[in-house]
């Protein structure tokens, strides 16, 4: 029924790699010539970080799954889907990162799929949280009901103008428990688009196990690279 959609729909708005912008098949999710480029690089099962910091840094989630890092072509494609509607980014790495979910073991006996929270202003401005929209993409791919509304958002910090410590200090304060949310027992896969420091979910994650969540596991498009890489090389 959706594939009939995307088909009857293509015919009005014209299907678009997220990567160079390029018309493409109705059913396909980038063009040929960019999914031949796209970056790949490993990510630490525990932490999520290309170069993992598990050893020094406390995340409050209990594994983080990453698809791809945030460079480059991926780049351009994670930036799409987060302002311009871009789906088929996360539609084309949805897949990758419900097998690397299996791979580490994150689906516990009860499990539910979650994303970070928007606030309203934004969720305004882009009209979707793409967070939410990837939560539903997994949940569905794995058969796992999904449940959105168990974190409460305050108010816009703009994370990116941040360092590491202000960060991981906005992020606890603008992620709060809501009343009424009751996870005793459940895992919960909490979804995002980028992640760069881990603190967003894991305030986030903090949030849930307050709830009472069991375990927390992340699943992410993309993540940073670290520089601290480079110096390494
Ligand atoms: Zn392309
Ligand atoms: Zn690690």
């Amino acid at each position: 029924m959706s594939r009939a959609l995307d088909f009857i729909s293509d015919l009005i708005y014209p299907n678009w790699c997220p990567f160079c912008q390029e018309v493409i098949p109705w059913d396909a999710f980038c063009c040929k010539s960019c999914r031949d480029k796209l970056e790949t690089a490993d990510f630490c099962k525990t932490c999520g970080m290309s170069v993992c910091d598990c050893k020094t840094v406390s995340h409050s989630y209990d594994g983080c799954a990453v698809a791809a890092p945030y460079v480059g072509k991926v780049r351009e494609g994670v930036l799409a889907f987060k302002y311009h509607c871009g789906f088929n980014f996360a539609k084309l790495y949805a897949p990758k990162l419900c097998s690397l979910i299996r791979e580490y073991g994150f689906i516990g006996g009860d499990t539910v799929v979650t994303a970070v929270p928007m606030s309203y202003s934004r969720k305004n401005t882009t009209g979707y949280n793409q967070a939410e929209y990837l939560a539903k993409l997994i949940s569905k791919n794995l058969d796992l009901p999904h449940s959105f509304g168990l974190i409460k958002k305050r108010g816009g910090t703009v994370q990116h103008e941040l360092d590491a410590d202000e960060r991981a200090e906005a992020a606890k304060r603008s992620y709060v428990q809501k009343r009424g949310v009751g996870l005793s027992g459940k895992t919960v896969i909490l979804c995002d688009d980028i992640i760069t420091t881990g603190s967003t979910l894991s305030a986030c994650s903090e949030v849930l196990k307050n709830s009472g969540a069991e375990r927390v596991y992340c699943a992410v498009l993309c993540g940073t690279v670290s520089a601290k890489k480079e110096d390494n090389q």
